[in-house]
C-alpha cells in the first residue's frame, strides 16, 4: 500500500507531521509524504492510518 497527500485539498494544519512526522513532512504551504516513506510498511502502518484520520480535510490517500 502506498500513501500520498492530494495537495488539492491538504489545507496544511500539519496535524498528520504532528502524528506521524517520519512519514510527513511540512513544505509550509502543504504536507508531503517524505521521499522514499511513500510504501506503507507494517512498522509504519498504525501511525499512517492515525494520520489519515486526523487529517480534517481527507487528504491522505491510501493506494494499492
Ligand atoms: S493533516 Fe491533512 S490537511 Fe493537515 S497538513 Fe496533513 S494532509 Fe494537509
Amino acid at each position: 500500500m502506498q500513501v500520498r497527500v492530494d495537495p488539492a485539498r491538504c489545507q496544511g494544519n500539519e496535524v498528520c507531521t504532528e502524528v506521524c512526522p517520519e512519514v510527513f513532512v511540512f513544505d509550509g504551504e502543504h504536507a508531503h509524504v517524505r521521499e522514499g516513506m511513500e510504501e506503507v510498511t507494517e512498522e509504519r502502518r498504525d501511525r499512517v492510518e492515525q494520520a489519515v484520520m486526523s487529517c480534517p480535510e481527507g487528504a491522505i490517500l491510501l493506494e494499492n
